[in-house]
Parts: structure tokens; C-alpha cells; sequence
């Protein structure tokens, strides 16, 4: 029999329950076969001992129903880790490494000639223009005479550095790098304006000299295209073929390897090569650091929201494994034992990395000139008011349903040790919450973009 098939062709709300109590009837080692079928749904026991009176929300059934399965497949590191050792301390390692994802500090230089772009660009990618509280001051002489430090607005481990430009009096070319204290950046960020200069090839050779990382960014090319616009010949594509060729070329020829380049406008960050530039960050940084970009860049399209939604969801499971198999703090009243501190940190960063905050709201109605309570009144979730406590131990309480095609793979190497049975469970179901809730915080954030007039961007 299949209880799921049964259940679909029921319309009843009720059936809902029924489907639970079919299930239930089945014994665990029954539940295991079925899953090995990757079509069944399997409900944790535990969690339905607890709401056995309760009638299953419509919406869960619907979530059944439409859940997919991607990005589920659990990651070897964390497959390594439980059998490599202990399963306690395998879950350890796990909170471990989500501790560091949360305290790790990452510093990124902006550095160039005076005038290419850089204050304008480091207050872009802390979500903020030019003439906002906090904004870098721009000119187009000389403004940056430090290396001038810019926290993030909602994020105090992410720091961008506004480098001064080389070549000016207090920032010789020779002694630029020590002068301006290279070894505390974890890469450096050039960037040059219209015609390809010398000092950006030294520059960038003597970055690689000290092997760090850097990567070439071509600013203002809203201006370039703009002025060629005019021209009669006009081929944007061919146009920036030829800018990026230039670019490449003249660093090859003075740094050599293989230069990145990428195209830029600091007013229209979405388009151009800024995405690229991301994803070439995200195969070079390492994980905990690129955890810290990816959460501080600003949410301004439906684009850039997916992003940082498809970062998050790779993380769920190792933060399912770090809360999920110990009972490390068993809520009073739930029978899932989870440890919540997790459950509680992940919800929070996805809910600032999404820009659903006080602060982040505020900063985003001076952008786009509407009240910030007409944003607020945007988010209709459950999260609407941030994370609190009541909140998630209400989530906890609902009867969950987790999809059997991860429950195959846990089954293998956790739910086989027989203490872990109903961690196993635990972490399935730890898993389904965080990605219901990061679902929800992205539709929260998507109605947000609509009354800002951001989501058409894409
Ligand atoms: P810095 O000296 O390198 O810090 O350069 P600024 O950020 O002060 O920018 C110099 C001038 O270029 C300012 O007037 C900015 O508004 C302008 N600017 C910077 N980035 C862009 C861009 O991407 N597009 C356009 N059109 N102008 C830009």
C-alpha cells in the first residue's frame, strides 16, 4: 500500500490526519523500506506522538505535495564526519563549523587610482548610496587619504576598506602595499575607470607578488555605454568585449596568469559582470568567508535574493546535524529534541542577510524614497516580527513532514546506528523547518522588492 498515493486522492481536509495515522500504523523498519523508494513521505514518530490530536495544517500537505528536492544531496564533509567519528562528535564538528561561519571576520581592500569609483562602489556594496548616513564621501578629487574602514550597516564582521588611490603624496607607489597594510585583507578589489592605467598593472603585480587574491573591476561602464551609444556602429556586446580584452591584455602583459576582469557599474550593481564577479568569489574564498559576503551583500532584485537563497539552503544540513542529533537542549513540551540555539541563529542571519531588519528596512525606504512602514507592511510570514522564541517552539510543535529521499541517505550512515534512530529523524525534521523558513523569509522579502519597485530589475 501506498499511504501518500492513497492520500493524494483524497480532497478532504482531513485526510491530512488520516494520511498521519496510516503512516503511524506502520512500523519504523516499514517506514525505512518505504523510503528506499525515494516517492514516500516520512513523519517522524516522535513528532506525531506529540500532535496526535492536532489536525495537520493544509499547507504542510501542500508543502508535501511540492517539494523538491534540490540542493538536498548531504555533503561528503559532513558524510566524512559521522564516519570518521563518533556521532556526537561528528555533530560537534558541525556546530563547530557554524560558529566559525558566524564569527569569522572578512576584510575587503577597494583600492585604485583616486577617482575610479571606490567610495562609490563600497557604499554600493553595503547596500547604500552616496549621499546616505554612513556613505563613503565621494568626489572626484582626492577624498580617501587613510585606509578608511567601513563596517558593514547590519553586519559588524564584514569590513570594507577604502584604500587611498597610489601615486598620491602619502601613498607612494613603491611602498603602497606596507604602507597600507596588505597581509590584513583577504582580497583586493582594483578598480579603474576609462582608459587602462600603469599604476593599476603595478598595482596588480604587486598584489600577486604577495599572493593574495585580487580581481580587476572595470567601473562607470553605464558611462561608456552611454557615450558609445551614440555612435552609429554601436554593439554593445562587441563594445565590452573590447574593454574586458584591453583590461586583460595589459595585465597579462605586466602581472601575467590569467587576470579576472570584470565590468561594472556601481549604480546598477545586478547588472554587468557583478554577479559574475560573486560566483568567481564563490569558488575562491574559503566557505566560512564567503558565508560573510554572500550575507552582506545588499538584497536590490529578485536576482540577488536568489542568491543568497541558494547559499542558505546549501548550508541546512550542516546546520540540521549541528542541532539535530543531540538533545542538547530538549524544549520543554516538544518531544524533538534539538539543540535551538542553532535552529534560532540560522533564522537570524537568513533574516538580515535577507534585509528584513529595522536597519536594513530603514535603509532601503531612503533608497527607493517610500515609508519604511509600507515596506514593514510588506512581510506577511511568521517571521514578520523577527525570530523570537515563541514563534519557534510553535514551529517545533507542528507535525512536520520530511521527504523520504533524505531520510534514504541518513539511513545509511546515521539512522543505522541504532542509538541515533530518533536523531536521525530529529535532523530530517530540523531540516525541513530551516528550509520552510528560509522559503518564508523569501517570499517575505520578494513582496518587499515588489512594493519597493525593485523586483522588475531581473
Ligand atoms: P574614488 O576617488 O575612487 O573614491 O571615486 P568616487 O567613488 O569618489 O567616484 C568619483 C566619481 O565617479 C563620483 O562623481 C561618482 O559619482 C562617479 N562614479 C563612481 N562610480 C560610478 C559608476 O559606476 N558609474 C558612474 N556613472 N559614475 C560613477
Amino acid at each position: 500500500m501506498d499511504p501518500w498515493k492513497d492520500h493524494k486522492k483524497k480532497s478532504s481536509k482531513d485526510s491530512s490526519q488520516t494520511f498521519l495515522e496510516e503512516i503511524y500504523k506502520k512500523s519504523p523498519a516499514d517506514l525505512q523500506c518505504d523510503a528506499k523508494s525515494n516517492n514516500y513521505y516520512l513523519v517522524p514518530l516522535d513528532v506525531i506522538h506529540g500532535c496526535k490530536n492536532s489536525t495537520l495544517e493544509e499547507a504542510t500537505v501542500e508543502e508535501m505535495e511540492n517539494h523538491d528536492h534540490e540542493d538536498e544531496t548531504i555533503s561528503s564533509e559532513i558524510i566524512d564526519a559521522f564516519q570518521k567519528s563518533s556521532p556526537d562528535e561528528a555533530a560537534e564538528k558541525m556546530k563547530a563549523k557554524w560558529k566559525d561561519y558566524e564569527n569569522v571576520t572578512l576584510n575587503i581592500a577597494i583600492t585604485g587610482m583616486t577617482g575610479a569609483g571606490k567610495s562609490t562602489f563600497v557604499n554600493a556594496i553595503r547596500g547604500l548610496r552616496n549621499d546616505d548616513e554612513g556613505a563613503a564621501p565621494t568626489d572626484a578629487v582626492e577624498c580617501t587619504k587613510y585606509p578608511t574602514v567601513y563596517p558593514h550597516p547590519t553586519l559588524p564582521n564584514v569590513n570594507i576598506w577604502d584604500l587611498p588611490g597610489m601615486g598620491t603624496k602619502q601613498f607612494r607607489a613603491k611602498t603602497y602595499l606596507k604602507d597600507v597594510k596588505w597581509d590584513r585583507y583577504d582580497f583586493f578589489l582594483i578598480l579603474s575607470s576609462e582608459r587602462f592605467k600603469e599604476n593599476d598593472s603595478n598595482l596588480a603585480k604587486a598584489i600577486k607578488e604577495k599572493k593574495k587574491l585580487y580581481y580587476f573591476v572595470r567601473t562607470k561602464i553605464d558611462n561608456d555605454i552611454q557615450s558609445e551609444s551614440q555612435k552609429r556602429s554601436y554593439n554593445e556586446e562587441q563594445m565590452l568585449k573590447n574593454i574586458r580584452d584591453d583590461c586583460e591584455k595589459n595585465l597579462t602583459v605586466k602581472a601575467g596568469g590569467k587576470p579576472k576582469v570584470f565590468l561594472i557599474s556601481s549604480f546598477h550593481l545586478e547588472k554587468y559582470d557583478f554577479p559574475k564577479l560573486i560566483r568567481t568569489l564563490e569558488d575562491e574564498l574559503p566557505d566560512n568567508k564567503l558565508f560573510a559576503l554572500i550575507q552582506s551583500l545588499p538584497v536590490h532584485s529578485t536576482e540577488a535574493l536568489e542568491r543568497k537563497k541558494k547559499y542558505f539552503r546549501k548550508l541546512i544540513w550542516m546546520s540540521a546535524f549541528g542541532s539535530g542529533v543531540l538533545a542538547v537542549t530538549p524544549i520543554p513540551g516538544l518531544s524533538l529534541a534539538c539543540d535551538y540555539g542553532i535552529l534560532r541563529s540560522f533564522f537570524e542571519n537568513v533574516y538580515k542577510s535577507f534585509g528584513l531588519d529595522e536597519k536594513s528596512l530603514e535603509l532601503l525606504s531612503a533608497r527607493v524614497n517610500k515609508p519604511v512602514e509600507t515596506l514593514k507592511a510588506a512581510k506577511e510570514s511568521r517571521f514578520k516580527d523577527g525570530v523570537n522564541e515563541e514563534m519557534l517552539v510553535n514551529m517545533l510543535k507542528k507535525p512536520i513532514v520530511v521527504a523520504a529521499l533524505t531520510i534514504e541517505q541518513l539511513s545509511s550512515f546515521v539512522i543505522g546506528i541504532g542509538s541515533l534512530t530518533a536523531g536521525g529523524v530529529s535532523i530530517a525534521t530540523i531540516y525541513h523547518l530551516l528550509k520552510k523558513g528560509l522559503n518564508e523569509m523569501a517570499e517575505d522579502t520578494k513582496r518587499i522588492l515588489t512594493v519597493a519597485e525593485l523586483a522588475e530589475l531581473v
